[in-house]
């Protein structure tokens, strides 16, 4: 691929997670809190994107404190400090963004009202480490409504709605994250989650596995008393899958990434809606005519690539799974590109691009792109905005990077809440099933949410759009050798996307061309069987 024509670069693979080795903390977990403190770890991690850190605030975070939450002592309205958050002044301002959620989170609302008499999750002590976002706050407060106690980090530095998590710790829910937190921040956040006297956990829901991995290396005897993991990324679920094939998985967990409803709207919709979103915010660049290279073309892929197509961009899409790569020239008409790397964007890749080039991630580990590689004395970096760095090679040519190669559109911009709602009432659906199964139902292994409930999340969002099912009779339910209640589809049937990605006129124009070829030869086929019978 000639790298000089390119103007952007998003990955949407997980392939990085081939090289996470879980077990011996290769990679991704070598950046544990050191007795060196934790300024010296952040300097040593990011020392030029710490210099400027101070204009990484909340988009929605007007306050210019830079105090560290860990420094500062804080009292929610109740007198409780078992919190550590930006301002607990913000809580007020954070409500109001979670009562905007609400609004498109009807199906979970409506799940929370018809449990809340039952409190399927009472006696439930859940540790949760995900975005901390209004829906976040809207599923946490669900589950606090279903009987559950629950204290709550966050999964990525970048991704904390600052007012929310101070709209959470007011009203009682333990949560430690900011925005912009430092990695020692992150492990220390998590910590205080997890170590808690008086207090263990026997849920986790996790978005990631950093939180599992924590309690795996440190605290392992919580285990004793976890009845269950739900898993909600496509990385974490590999690390799950990983320590289940090593026989070192001790407790049940619920694979909610490969959840049909979770799958086919989150990873695909939510990065279709929002990537548009984190570009605009950071670049204001215009996307009309740009080439861009999206690597990976899973559901993520496929979401990112019908936005920027749909914005007029030139996309190369590069795969290794030919299924996928299969999958671009039948969606969307042109042929990907291969990029030859089978695993990050790598400094050779950086070095060829041409100035003023853009690249980011959407993936969710900060592995994706070899940021590591770009931290050389050759090379400067320059914090122009929030979450934009410019690095700059000795000849002056600039790329721009954004959340530091960290996942673009939860850090960078915001994402559609009504997506959101779908996964979030899987995770609130799985934690229920898990906790309340019968011993025995589950092992210690990874399961799927049961295809039932899988139709159930789809149901409750169905109201949405004034929808209404269709009831098979007794009679079309015994041909068709179903219950009438469900499940509909056998766990092997594989859902196809609504087709609701836009075509352009360029492949209009095709189709009608090979509609117009086709209509000849199909009336010959027709007349030929009628003559014939
Ligand atoms: P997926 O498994 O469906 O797709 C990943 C694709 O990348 C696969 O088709 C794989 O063949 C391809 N791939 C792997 N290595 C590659 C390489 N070196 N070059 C080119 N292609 C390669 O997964 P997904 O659902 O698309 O998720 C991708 C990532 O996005 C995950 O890390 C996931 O956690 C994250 N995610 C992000 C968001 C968001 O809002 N930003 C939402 C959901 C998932």
């Amino acid at each position: 691929m000639n790298y000089n024509y390119l103007n952007f670069f998003c990955y949407c693979s997980t392939n990085s997670i081939s090289q996470i080795q879980f077990v011996e903390d290769k990679q991704e977990f070598s950046r544990f809190p050191t007795k060196a403190g934790r300024r010296s770890l952040s300097r040593s991690i990011s020392q030029s994107s710490t210099d400027s850190y101070s204009s990484a605030a909340s988009y929605t975070d007007s306050s210019d404190d830079e105090t560290s939450p860990r420094d500062k002592t804080q009292l929610n309205s109740k007198g409780t400090s078992d919190f550590c958050v930006k301002n607990i002044k913000q809580a007020e301002f954070g409500r109001r963004e979670i009562e905007i959620a609400e609004q498109d989170m009807s199906a979970l609302i409506s799940l929370r009202k018809r449990a809340q008499g039952e409190k399927p999750l009472a006696g439930a002590k859940i540790v949760g480490c995900t975005h901390i976002t209004a829906q976040t706050a809207v599923l946490i407060e669900t589950l606090v409504a279903l009987g559950a106690q629950c204290r709550w980090t966050a999964c990525n530095i970048y991704s904390t709605q600052n007012e929310v998590a101070a709209a959470l710790s007011e009203i009682g829910v333990a949560v430690f994250a900011w925005k912009g937190e430092s990695e020692d921040d992150f492990w220390w956040c998590i910590d205080k989650c997890v170590n808690m006297e008086g207090w263990q956990p026997n849920m986790i829901l996790d978005d990631g596995g950093d939180l599992t991995h924590w309690v795996y290396k440190k605290y392992p005897n919580v285990f004793k008393k976890i009845r269950g993991i739900v898993e909600e990324s496509v990385t974490g679920v590999h690390r799950l899958y990983q320590l289940s094939k090593a026989g070192k998985l001790c407790v049940p967990a619920m694979n909610v990434n490969d959840s049909v409803t979770k799958q086919k709207f989150d990873n695909l919709y939510c990065c279709r809606e929002s990537i548009l979103d984190g570009l605009k915010r950071t670049t204001d660049v215009m996307f009309g005519g740009k080439q861009v290279v999206v690597c990976g073309y899973g559901e993520v892929g496929k979401g990112c690539t019908a936005a920027l197509k749909a914005m007029g961009s030139i996309v190369y899409v590069t795969e290794i799974d030919p299924i996928c790569a299969l999958q671009i020239g039948f969606r969307l008409g042109f042929f990907s590109g291969l990029l030859g790397n089978k695993n990050v964007v790598t400094r050779d890749q950086l070095d060829r691009m041409k100035n003023g080039s853009i690249v980011c991630n959407m993936g969710h580990s900060n592995t994706e792109i070899d940021v590591a590689s770009l931290r050389t004395p050759e090379l400067t970096w320059e914090r122009v905005r929030s979450q934009v760095d410019h690095v700059i090679w000795p000849d002056g040519k600039r790329v721009i990077l954004l959340a530091e190669g960290r996942l673009l559109n939860l850090s960078c911009s915001t994402v559609p809440t009504f997506v959101l709602s779908i996964t979030a009432t899987t995770q609130a659906l799985a934690l229920i099933e898990l906790y309340n199964a019968p011993e025995g139902r589950y092992k210690q292994d990874v399961y799927l949410l049961p295809k039932k409930m899988d139709e159930y999340v789809a149901s409750l969002h169905l109201p949405t759009f004034d929808a209404h099912l269709t009831e098979l009779s007794d009679e079309q339910a015994k041909y068709l050798g179903l219950n009438k209640n469900g499940p509909f589809k056998p766990n092997y049937y594989r859902y196809n996307h609504p087709s609701k990605i836009p075509l352009n006129d360029t492949q209009i124009s095709d189709l009608c061309t090979i509609y117009l070829q086709w209509i000849p030869t199909a009336t010959t086929y027709m007349f030929s069987l009628v003559q014939s019978s």
